[in-house]
């Protein structure tokens, strides 16, 4: 009675969410059926759910910048570090257990071994990147030359074989110093030249403006009378924002219903799932493990209080991750579901949530070790113990590095493909299913981003607590 009414009260939200996946599923498996649809009529099918994501997408820059700004400042620089190091422990510390899971997996159950590569389609083409390049980008991202361009657009490299030309004058007109040598471990690749081609691709660069938010932040939080101004406007900034993340929420399940009934229209190679079905298993399985029985244990050994009430309460943002395959997009439901429903203290949110989304990914670095493993079995490699480690320390580092947008974990597969002289062009064995196993590694992502603020809140309630009796003191005796 009076109980089912306010549960459906509180939860009316998550409640039309899931009936929109329901419906979703429902009418893309009608639609594909019936429908006879064109490529074209298929975009426009999806047009709503585009719509959804183009206002999550174009919530994140403010919701950033204020959150973040607002986050640091408020902490006085002493409390701020000790946050940050704490959060940045944890992401470690959780992102290597990943790994190590995941390793141990992948090398028990053996997806690859009874396969070979050429039983499976190649699928897409291969990202022109190296080891180096994907390193390079990621130092490059944290400091954008530019603040404006870095709300729109991230930097990537690409290489562009220089081939000789058969016109020996054209041939001559090379030009040599933009030639660059190969620090890579293939020998045929150091016989070839390649031009370095910078380019901006589109997508918020989030490190890089997480990075000058940081120093912004401290520095007007620094900066006292003179700053209040400042820390003033990115609080109502940061306000006004959650305001209409709450606007965007209503139109979520409208926006989702038609992104998975979409999705399930457009895909048309199945068969691929059955030959890829032992790796696919392999890598949900140790997801499943990480998020039902790993990241649980440590937030109740930590915080003693029950996990998976807190992974309820997170419910929404989950659901949002497993739909639209990116962390970052996902930020403004996350922010909600922390703040909201699990009443985690937002200066730990502000700070935990955006860093998290961008550097914590604990999926992505499950899926890549797996993978990076995978690959090896289906070319008949045996990996001896320095390969595995460096396996695994080339997959903590591609999962800091990837953006939280989809499928960027599998662009920087290449590093940990190339770390261990796997061909890079091999992710394309497993390019077909990464759209499947991207919605799972994400809502991994976004779950461990979710169980460190609650973490991180709990460490921190000294800090927190000593900050609460100051600023009370200066309410109550302004002189
Ligand atoms: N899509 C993932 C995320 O946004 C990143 C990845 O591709 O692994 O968290």
């Amino acid at each position: 009675g009076c109980d089912c009414k306010r549960l459906l009260k509180n939860n009316w939200l998550l409640i039309s969410t899931v009936v929109a996946v329901v419906l979703g599923i429902g009418l893309g498996l009608v639609v594909r059926e019936y429908g006879k649809l064109s490529n074209l009529d298929k975009f426009y099918f999806a047009f709503p759910g585009e719509i959804l994501m183009r206002m999550l997408k174009l919530i994140i820059l403010p919701l950033i910048v204020s959150s973040m700004i607002t986050g640091v400042a408020a902490l006085d620089s002493s409390v701020s570090g000790k946050i940050g190091l704490r959060a940045i422990v944890y992401y470690f510390c959780t992102t290597v257990i990943a790994v190590v899971l995941g390793i141990v997996l992948v090398v028990t159950i053996k997806p690859g071994i009874s396969q070979s590569a050429d039983d499976i389609d190649r699928t897409g083409s291969t990202p022109e990147v190296t080891t180096v390049d994907a390193l390079l980008d990621l130092l490059r991202n944290m400091f954008p030359e530019n603040l404006v361009q870095a709300c729109f657009q991230q930097y990537k490299t690409k290489r562009e074989e220089l081939k000789p030309s058969k016109d020996p004058d054209k041939n001559s007109t090379i030009d040599k110093n933009s030639t660059f040598d190969l620090f890579s471990t293939d020998q045929e690749n150091k016989t070839k030249e390649y031009k370095i081609v910078g380019l901006y691709s589109d997508g918020v660069n989030v490190l890089g403006l997480i990075v000058f938010c940081l120093v912004f932040g401290v520095v007007i939080g620094k900066m006292g009378e003179k700053g209040q101004v400042l820390v003033d406007f990115f609080n109502a900034l940061n306000d006004a924002t959650m305001q209409i993340v709450q606007i965007i929420m209503w139109y979520m399940p409208i926006g989702i219903l038609f992104l998975i009934a979409g999705k399930i229209i457009e895909v048309n190679d199945w068969e691929i799932f059955r030959k890829l079905g032992l790796y696919m298993a392999t890598v949900l399985s140790g997801l499943a493990i990480h998020s039902i029985i790993v990241l649980p244990l440590i937030y109740l050994i930590i915080v003693r209080k029950n996990p998976f009430r807190f992974a309820m309460g997170m419910a929404q943002a989950l659901l949002t991750a497993l739909m639209i395959s990116s962390s970052s997009a996902t930020l403004p439901v996350t922010f909600r579901c922390a703040e909201e429903k699990n009443r985690v203290d937002k200066r730990i949110t502000r700070f935990v949530l955006p860093v998290g989304a961008t550097i914590n990914m604990d999926g992505t670095a499950l899926y890549e070790a797996v993978a990076a493993v995978f690959i090896a079995q289906l070319n008949d490699m045996n990996l001896d113990v320095g390969q595995i480690v460096t396996i695994s320390v080339t997959a903590t580092a591609a999962s800091v590095g990837a953006a939280g947008v989809p499928q960027a974990g599998l662009v920087t597969m290449v590093i940990v493909l190339s770390a261990v002289g796997l061909p890079a062009e091999d992710v394309t064995l497993i390019i077909a299913v990464d759209w499947l196993l991207d919605r799972f590694r994400t809502m991994v992502n976004v779950l461990g981003d979710a169980f460190g603020t609650g973490i991180v809140e709990k460490l921190s309630k000294k800090e927190l607590e000593q900050m609460d009796v100051t600023s009370e003191v200066n309410i109550a005796n302004p002189f």
